[in-house]
Parts: structure tokens; sequence; C-alpha cells
């Protein structure tokens, strides 16, 4: 969307503290490598990756809202009186203040889903102490209809729960499973983009997860490593680590046990005609999404991948191979193995122009590689893509990169 240059002002119309807000907030929305790139800065607000969510959603949602809502690029020098406007209504949400003017302080009418999403990242504000400026409302800019509006990707509404049924399981690996699942409901679905994800929520039998589900239904999210149509068969491969309820369930299931989907979501932008090579990166839970996103990648490409696995177990599950391929042992490096990927990724990354870095896996690791590669590298935030797919002693954990 171009701006009209009539409605932006000088960014030194916000304190120092907006302006670092703002410019995080627009990276939420600007793509996946900035908003890898902001979810990491946010921490240093004492907003977690989680709490980004609300924040991406918001943004997802005025633009859906209305399309030309003017949020500029992450490193513009001006800022639009739209954005002046959000940062008003936000430090309204954070300070309890009536958020919603339904005749539109921002410009255009306010669903009762927006009005949730203020509230939510008031409450998140609040919380991280972040200060907004008082300021009045700008005059309107532009006023829409409240009627959201749809893209061909929304007919599949990504928010139901359908039913499934588990219909084969096999073990590619002591620790990984494949699991295929069936149902009508899936029809719509396809395999693209590559690294689409779903949330599973098992039909566990018996009263033993009865506590865990009665604060709610326990869902995990998995990758769809592939999708059959039109038998509207979908793939995942579960990784076995022991602890989890999701997982657990994964590992003792069989043809007929039900569960429920949710999504899909997310999945694998290609890469802008800019990029000439493609460094993937992750641990086994990411192997479905690098598998399947080495099947679509463009043959112009250089790609390299690097995959961490527990022992030589893993390096047993079939992975397309770019010409530059490499398994790294956790049970060979031991404590090493961060600052092992951490290096591969680094010497790539520093004699090679052009690349786009995709990366999963432990959340703690993804931030680790992210700071040894954005900064010192020069690599544009939007070039490196790291997504936290579980988290070192947290259940559920979510990271907003994930799309
Ligand atoms: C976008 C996305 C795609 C994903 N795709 C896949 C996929 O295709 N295949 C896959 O296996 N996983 C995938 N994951 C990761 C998966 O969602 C998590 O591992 C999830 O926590 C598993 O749920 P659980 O019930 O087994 O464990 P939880 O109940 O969530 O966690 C219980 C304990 O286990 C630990 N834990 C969780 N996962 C692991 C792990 N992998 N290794 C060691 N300890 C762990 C947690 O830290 C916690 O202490 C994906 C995650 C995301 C965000």
């Amino acid at each position: 969307m171009e701006p009209n240059s009539q409605r932006l002002v000088r960014l030194k119309t916000c304190n120092r503290r907006e302006q670092q807000f703002l410019s995080l907030l627009r990276g939420l929305a600007a793509g996946p490598g900035w908003r890898s790139q902001s979810i990491y800065e946010f921490r240093q607000m004492d907003i977690s990756a989680e709490d980004c969510f609300p924040f991406v959603h918001l943004v997802e949602t005025i633009r859906k809202v209305t399309p030309n809502f003017s949020l500029l690029s992450p490193l513009a020098p001006l800022v639009s009186l739209d954005e002046l406007n959000l940062m008003t209504m936000l430090r309204r949400a954070s300070t309890k203040r009536s958020t919603a003017e339904p005749t539109g302080d921002l410009g255009f009418m306010m669903p009762d889903e927006l009005s949730k999403l203020f509230e939510l990242c008031g409450n998140i504000l609040r919380n991280s102490d972040i200060k907004l400026s008082v300021r009045p409302f700008l005059p309107q800019s532009q006023i829409e209809g409240s009627q959201m509006l749809t893209d061909s990707k929304q007919q599949i509404d990504s928010r139901a729960m359908r039913r499934a049924t588990v219909i084969s399981t096999e073990a590619l690996s002591p620790n990984i499973r494949r699991i295929k699942l069936s149902s009508n409901s899936f029809a719509g679905i396809s395999k693209n983009p590559p690294g689409q994800w779903i949330k599973l929520f098992p039909d566990f039998e018996g009263d033993q997860h009865a506590a865990a589900q009665a604060s709610g239904p326990v869902g995990r999210v998995y990758t769809i490593r592939d999708f059959e149509e039109p038998e509207n068969v979908m793939t995942i491969d579960a990784v076995m680590h022991g602890e989890g309820v999701v997982s657990n369930w994964l590992r003792d299931c069989r043809p007929g046990d039900i569960c429920s989907v949710a999504g899909p979501r997310g999945g694998f932008k290609q890469i802008g005609t800019e990029y000439e090579r493609m460094l993937l990166i992750g641990d086994e839970t990411a192997i479905p999404a690098i598998s399947a996103i080495l099947e679509e990648l463009p043959p112009r490409i250089d790609a390299r991948a690097i995959i961490e696995v527990a022992s030589a177990d893993g390096t047993q599950v079939r992975v397309p191979r770019p010409s530059d391929f490499r398994w790294l042992r956790s049970d060979v490096l031991g404590d090493d193995i961060e600052h092992a990927v951490i290096g591969e990724a680094t010497a790539w990354c520093s004699h090679r122009r052009n690349t786009y870095v995709w990366a999963a896996g432990e959340a703690g690791r993804m931030r680790a590689l992210r700071r040894a590669l954005v900064t010192p590298l020069s690599l544009s935030p939007a070039a490196v893509l790291t997504v936290g797919y579980w988290k070192r002693g947290d259940s559920d954990h979510r990271d907003a990169a994930a799309g």
C-alpha cells in the first residue's frame, strides 16, 4: 500500500519509547523475518513471544477491516496519522478507559473482535509498564464499513474444529512417528504453502486427562508434512520426547482413534527474487517443515540444511537433501551443540550474500541464533525468520512468529 503523504507526520511527534514500540508493532505486520525480530526485541520491553499474538492479530484484523490503514515499514522515519490514532487507542485500552467508539476513532467501525483485541493488548501494555503518550484523536483519514473483507485463504475457517480419525501410524525412527489423519471436513485444505501448522486436540480416553481438560480442550501444534487431495488425508510427523500429554497420545494412538484439528495456519511464503540462497536450520520438530519447504523451493535457490538430532536414530528420517546438508548430533556434541549450530550458521552466512534464513526449534536456541546472525553479520531482520517451536520447561509454548 502506498501511504498518502498528506497523512504522514514527523516521527518526533512520538517520544523515544513510543518510537521503539511503534517500530516493533510495524515489524509484527511487516512479514515473517521482521516479525521474528520484533518478537525478539519485544522481550526487552517485557513482552513475551506469547504476548505478541494479540498485537499480531490486532494489526491483521485492522487491515482486514480497512486495507488502507496506513502502517509504515519498521524503519520509516515518519509516522502516519493512522498509527498515531492506533497508539492513542492502545493507550486508552491500557488505562482501562473506554476504547471502542463504534463510529470509529480509528477511521472505521469497530467490530467486537477488534474491541476485545484492544482490551487484551491494553492489558499487556499495562503489565509491561509501557506508557504511551496522551494525545487527542487526529482527524479521520477515511471511513470504511465494518464489514470484514475476506480473501480466498479465509474461505477455509482456520478456527473451525474438524473431527478426524487416525488411519495409519508408522515409526520413522525410534522417536519420530508418522500419523495419518482423515476427515471429510479437511476438504479445501491443501499442502501449500509448505510448513502450515494445525493444532491437534486428542480425544483422551478414560479420566487420565480429565484434570488437564477441565480448563478446556488440550491441543498442541504440528506441521502438515503432507496433504493428499482429494482423499483428504493429512500427514504429521511427531517427535516422541517423552514428557508431553499430546505427544504421548500420538505415541500410543492407533487407527480408529479420534481427535480434533484446528487450522491450518501459517506456512512458508516463498522468498523474494532478491534472495539466491536459503539456509534452513531446525531440530527434529522442524524436520516436517524443512522437508516440505525444500520440496517446494525453486531450483534457482542454493539451499543448505542443518538439522539437529538427539542421536544417530534421528538420521534415519528421510529428508529431501539439498546439495549442502548436515546432521548435528547432540549425543556426540553434548553441551557444545548450540555453539556448533550457531557456528555452522554464521560461517555459512558470513561468506554468502543474499541469503534467507529459516529456523525453528527450541525457543532459547532460536533467540541465541537470531542474536548471532542479525546484528553481528548485518543481515536484514527481514531475511532471518526464527520460530520457537517449543520451550524447555513450558507446556504448549506459543510464538507469534509461527504465523
Ligand atoms: C508452528 C509449529 C509447528 C510444529 N510442528 C511440529 C511437528 O511437526 N512435529 C513435532 O513433533 N513438533 C512440532 N511442533 C512442536 C510441538 O508443538 C511441541 O513440541 C509441543 O510442546 C508438544 O506437545 P506435548 O504435549 O508433547 O508437550 P507439552 O505438554 O507442550 O510440554 C511438556 C514438556 O515437554 C517439553 N517439550 C515439548 N516439546 C519438546 C521436544 N520436542 N523435545 C523435548 N522436550 C519437549 C516442554 O518443554 C515441557 O517441559 C511445532 C510447534 C510449532 C509452534
